[in-house]
């Protein structure tokens, strides 16, 4: 059998890693690592070709502030823009965290300055109310509501795990037609109002969870990493299990400090 390794595509690092979302990255790198599966991180920078981000298995998005942002929406048009498209409508997974989203939507209104229009591909708006606005600041924890998500998280660990996050954006985000990704039970999550976290479509996680969201949720991780192979080899992929003992102790701790039990 053919030898399996994974092309991890990181979308402008030196852009949008503002919030400590590189945290994704290595825990996506490590838990491959750790299962002796070869895996490369491709930075997706302006210089990075649109053939570099086509070779890509799976493909992590982190957070910004508005002014990158619109630089990087300058750059992701014409080509990267349609592979970016294609890739996530054909079932490449990614995760996908605050910034990144927005640029994912309809469009993001930024505190100063112009709408900047995002790529279409999740049903979504996304706006910031004004500089003077309250910025949704805080540790997160939600329910993960969406199918199959939900399901496969519920089979991987016999229970449903609750995400732990922490989040930091001004825009608020408004879902059209797009699936939730999850249920706040602490936080703000996408606006404060409809109790709704992230978004999810096909094998995409769009969250305004940083934390950085994997390695608190290590299992979300293996998720992604399960994804991508059965995508990439076509076949059913049974990852070995790590042992996430300390995650989890991490997890039982904020747990309590939130007053919360899962
Ligand atoms: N600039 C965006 C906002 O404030 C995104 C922030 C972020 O990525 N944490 O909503």
């Amino acid at each position: 059998m053919e030898t399996m390794e994974l092309k991890i595509g990181w979308l402008y690092p030196t852009l949008m890693s503002t919030y400590g979302d590189r945290g994704n990255v290595i825990c996506l790198q490590r838990r491959c690592q750790w299962r002796n599966l070869p895996v490369t991180i491709i930075p997706l920078d302006q210089q990075a070709s649109p053939t570099q981000l086509k070779e890509v298995d799976l493909i992590v998005g982190g957070g910004a502030q508005d002014r990158q942002q619109e630089i990087v929406m300058r750059d992701l048009k014409g080509a990267k823009a349609d592979i970016l498209r294609d890739k996530i409508e054909s079932g490449t997974p990614g995760v996908f965290t605050c910034g990144s989203p927005q640029l994912l939507g309809h469009y993001y209104e930024p505190a100063l300055g112009q709408r900047i229009e995002g790529l279409g591909l999740l049903d979504f708006v996304s706006k910031h109310p004004g500089i003077e606005a309250k910025r949704c600041i805080g540790n997160v924890v939600f329910e993960v509501t969406a199918s199959p998500l939900a399901e496969d998280l519920k089979t991987m660990l016999g229970i449903a795990p609750l995400i732990i996050g922490f989040e930091n954006h001004g825009g608020r985000t408004y879902l059209g037609k797009v699936a939730p990704l999850g249920k706040v039970i602490k936080g703000y999550g996408n606006n404060g109002e409809d109790g709704y976290e992230g978004a999810f479509y096909h094998h995409a996680i769009a969250t305004y969870s940083h934390g950085p969201l994997l390695p608190k949720n290590p299992f979300m991780a293996d998720w992604l990493i399960q994804k991508a192979l059965e995508q990439k080899y076509q076949t059913s992929i049974n990852l070995t299990k790590l042992d996430d003992s300390l995650a989890f102790q991490a997890r039982e701790a904020m747990f309590k400090r939130l007053d919360l039990n899962n």
